[in-house]
């Protein structure tokens, strides 16, 4: 049976159209970026937009065709943001590395995604150095830098950015292209195993973008300023490049320094009203603040994900600096955003003590992302708060292949996240674990987010990670391994004691290890699986 077509445009959705928005309707708004160069850029949407065309044109005159990887090893900044949209734009495909990865792992995805182009800030010259021969495909390096400062280099020449950009026209016109077609392509950072490329199309990426500004989401504004401390070259900085074009937000690119006192002067001095980060990045933050008895005067909100949200950091960023974490979680198959924190109406009604603890799951689906528990035989389990299994979802901005792989990851048509959780009756999602950490005593499940929180909310702890550890008796047991805020101190019995009346006795750690630094991986995220590499005996080891 035909049905009844609707009679309106096919317009198809492109991350070009985004520019040309912002250029249209925002142009005189400011994109200021820390550089390597050592002072603060400022210019327009719509001067970026004649950088972003000339870098089109030479992207096509070095020949780099539709659908072909051009990748980037780089700092967030105006340069990066010019090639998020002039590679997307012609209709290649704008492959960001994350440089944190070992050179080795960072050949490896070169060469996987067979990138043709590779642009990087100065300060990962060494990796392209040590890459260089190992990369046939990289046909020109090129320098993200002014042609004055160009790095001495032992395996390649690279041309300057500016260099490469100077003699192009500022003319160019936009290609209508199929939404479908890729734009961008992440790699996960992959604890175990080769790293698993997404590959995000146009279509995908917009959707995302409208879905990211909803005022229950970063909830952004033509008046506000955004600081993406998130990086461009892990998941587009959590779409924020994007959501400042359609919003016609300004925004500013703090560059390489990610320290706690570089981050704030752009804060105060820039005005900024919101920022994103992983919980390590806040710590930083707070650390700085607190040391220095300094305040932030202009911002209201800071998106918080990537790991779950310490309780701690949320309140004492609430109290003392009047500023509202708000937890959002996503990964790199979801381009990233799942779920995001807001309180409801009803919310409101409640005492502040109920809000905040409302404040603290990861929050509702954004509308796009479906969501489901399931148990270990895939059935759905009810969304009553404490029904506990594995998560699922799907979405037009969810992962439905990895790059280059034939088989599917998606069961039944969703998505297994690898994640833990439950869903309650109003929607919010609460990430107890990720599967591969989950603490398994006796059969029965211990999450181990809970455990590490209630660590983090005691006044001497900086940082803490609860992992399995071997058990002769329970198969396994929570571990827990705890850094210390400097000049604060606190023994394994009184750590122990402050469990006792939050958590159901049987969770509390076996022992409590304290060591100098907790390992974290390339996105910020505490490496578990090195933690039960190195300690997951250590209970075996104990006399009985
Ligand atoms: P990777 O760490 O492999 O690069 P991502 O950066 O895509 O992966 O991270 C995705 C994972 O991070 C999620 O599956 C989840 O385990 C974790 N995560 C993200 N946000 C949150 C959050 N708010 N709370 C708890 N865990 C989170």
């Amino acid at each position: 049976m035909s049905t009844l077509q609707g009679q309106m445009m096919d317009v198809q959705l492109l991350v070009s159209a985004l520019l040309r928005h912002a250029d249209y309707n925002h142009a005189d708004t400011e994109i200021v970026s820390r550089r390597l160069e050592g002072d603060i850029h400022r210019y327009t949407y719509s001067e970026a937009a004649v950088r972003i065309r000339k870098m089109a044109n030479a992207l096509e005159a070095f020949g780099l065709k539709r659908g072909e990887r051009a990748a980037t090893l780089a700092w967030n900044g105006y340069r990066h943001f010019e090639l998020y949209y002039a590679i997307s734009g012609i209709g290649s495909v704008m492959h960001t590395i994350n440089p944190r990865l070992h050179p080795e792992q960072v050949a490896w995805i070169v060469n996987h995604a067979e990138d043709r182009i590779l642009f990087f800030d100065i300060t990962f010259a060494p990796i392209v150095d040590a890459i260089a021969d190992k990369c046939p495909t990289v046909q020109q390096w090129v320098a993200m830098i002014d042609p004055d400062k160009m790095p001495e280099m032992k395996n390649v020449t690279p041309v300057s950015y500016e260099d490469f950009i100077q003699a192009q026209s500022a003319a160019y016109e936009w290609p209508e292209l199929d939404e479908n077609a890729a734009a961008a392509l992440c790699y996960t950072s992959g604890t175990t195993g080769n790293p698993k490329g997404v590959l995000y199309s146009h279509r995908s990426l917009v959707l995302h973008t409208y879905a990211a500004c909803l005022p229950d989401a970063f909830g952004v504004d033509a008046t506000d300023v955004v600081l993406p401390i998130v990086p461009m070259f892990h998941v587009n900085a959590w779409s924020l490049p994007y959501v400042g074009a359609l919003a016609g937000v300004k925004l500013v690119f703090p560059g390489a320094k990610l320290d706690g006192e570089s981050v704030c002067e752009l804060f105060e001095n820039e005005k900024v009203t919101i920022s994103a980060g992983v919980p390590t990045v806040w710590l930083l933050v707070l650390q700085y603040l607190q040391q220095n008895n300094r305040k932030l005067s202009t911002v209201k909100r800071m998106t918080v994900g990537g790991s779950a949200c310490p309780p701690a950091l949320m309140k004492t960023f609430k109290n003392d600096y009047g500023v509202q974490l708000e937890h959002a979680w996503g990964m790199t198959e979801m381009s990233p955003l799942g779920t995001y924190n807001h309180p409801k109406a009803k919310h409101l009604q409640l005492s502040e003590d109920e809000q905040f603890q409302a404040r603290l799951s990861q929050g509702r689906a954004v509308f796009g992302v479906e969501m489901k528990i399931v148990d270990d035989k895939g059935n759905r389990m009810p969304q009553d708060g404490q029904s506990t299994g594995d998560l699922h979802v799907r979405g037009p901005w969810v992962v439905d292949r990895y790059f280059k792989k034939d088989e599917s990851p998606l069961v039944d048509g969703w998505f297994p996240t690898g994640d833990v959780g439950y869903i309650d009756p109003d929607g919010y999602l609460t990430i107890t674990d990720r599967t591969k950490d989950v603490i398994k005593s006796g059969g029965e499940w211990i999450g181990s987010i809970d455990i590490e929180n209630i660590a983090m909310a005691h006044p001497a702890v900086a940082m803490a990670a609860c992992i399995a550890a071997r058990h002769e008796k329970w198969d396994e047991r929570p571990l827990l391994l705890v850094q210390i805020k400097e000049g604060q101190s606190v023994t394994k019995e009184d750590l122990l004691k402050h469990f006792e009346g939050k958590i159901a006795k049987w969770w509390t750690p076996d022992d409590v290890l304290f060591v100098d630094s907790l390992p974290l991986g390339a996105t910020g995220k505490v490496q578990k699986n090195k933690l039960r590499d190195e300690y997951g005996d250590h209970l075996l080891k104990q006399p009985a």
